[in-house]
């Protein structure tokens, strides 16, 4: 979800379930990973949502908070697609509530096309599955320093990659029996 495409999404929603589509997970735009892009420079770059699109964009985003609630396929939770609204400063007061430490090495594992194996793209992998084992990986020293660094990121406040947000057991649930039904 960015400031080009957020008014297509309804409609890109209603196509997937009419196609019958398993689900759609949406993940707003954040810093390119691995790059020096920082978050105020995303925000003032194109693909933010400008000010003058913020009403709209609210209303979009109540849009698919109101699809999710008739049934249609859409994979986040209603609270992770209230979190977009103060993602993108949509409504005055930022009703989120912050993780106080990340925890994305105790859920999440990436392997990238390139083979890369990393807990989270903005820090450097921990070893290539073309080389290495997934387990040797996991329990090496260096991916053990970068657990520690990872538990006190700095960007825990701004970070809203969908895939990494802290979910509840029973969500990660639901999103079980959501893509294996
Ligand atoms: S808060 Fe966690 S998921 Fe977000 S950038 Fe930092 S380490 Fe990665």
């Amino acid at each position: 979800m960015m400031g080009l495409n957020f008014r297509e999404l309804p409609d890109l929603v209603r196509k997937l379930q009419k196609m019958k589509v398993d689900g759609i997970y949406f993940q707003p735009i954040e810093p390119i990973y691995n790059s020096r892009q920082t978050f105020p420079e995303l925000k003032k770059s194109a693909l933010w949502i400008p000010p003058k699109d913020k009403n709209e964009a609210l209303r979009i985003v109540n849009e698919l908070i109101a699809l999710k609630q008739a049934g249609a396929p859409i994979i986040n939770e209603k609270s992770n697609l209230e979190d977009l609204k103060d993602y993108f400063e949509l409504r005055s007061e930022d009703k989120r509530i912050h993780p106080k430490k990340c925890e994305i090495d105790l859920s999440n594992l990436f392997l990238v096309p390139d083979g890369s194996i990393s807990f989270c793209g903005t820090y450097p992998a921990i070893g290539n599955i073309k080389k290495d084992r997934i387990y040797a990986a996991l329990s090496s020293p260096f991916a053990t320093f970068l657990r520690k660094r990872i538990r006190n990121c700095g960007m825990i406040k701004t970070c809203m990659s969908t895939c990494k947000i802290n979910k509840s057991l029973f969500q990660q649930a639901r999103m079980f029996l959501m893509l294996n039904k």
